[in-house]
């Protein structure tokens, strides 16, 4: 699913005001990794996001893009979430939402939903450890697989 121009360019505009208040330089390398990502809402693996930006920006090679990531991830400009098999997917809404995971397809889709924002934090939790943030992943088969099973 692609993402609205208008909520592409707010996300540009978000990454270089975050890059800017955190001294982080604006290369063209992290504009390139970043713009690739906040144009998706696919939650794509580093090695998709490398194999994309390539068409783009042919010189750049894996070891950079597997590093932007990691610095953009360190500084809070996309989130790294363990979905599925493990292999870290990256995320450039930085809106609190949560995530519904097809077990079929493996597609991430992102919703909001303030009900669940607002869920009471068990108290047995504050013996783990201090909650920074929260979300909610539900499983399960999406529409376009349903359909095709049938
Ligand atoms: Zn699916
Ligand atoms: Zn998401």
């Amino acid at each position: 699913m692609a993402v609205s121009k208008s909520e592409i360019e707010r996300r540009m505009r978000r990454f270089a005001e975050t890059c800017q208040a955190g001294g982080l330089k604006l290369t063209h390398q992290r504009m390139e990794v970043f713009r690739e990502l906040a144009g998706t809402d696919d939650h794509p693996d580093a090695e998709t996001i490398y194999q994309n930006v390539r068409r783009r920006v042919p010189a750049i090679s894996r070891d950079t893009v597997y590093r932007t990531l990691a610095t953009l991830e360190e500084q809070g400009l996309v989130h790294k979430a363990e979905i599925l098999s493990g292999r870290g997917r990256y995320d450039a809404n930085m809106d609190h939402h949560h995530h519904f995971v097809c077990t079929e397809c493996g597609r991430v889709h992102d919703f909001y939903s303030q009900a669940l924002d607002d869920l009471p934090i068990p108290r047995s939790v504050t013996a783990i450890g201090r909650v920074e943030s929260t979300q909610v992943q539900l499983r399960g088969i999406c529409a376009g697989c349903a359909k095709s099973k049938c």
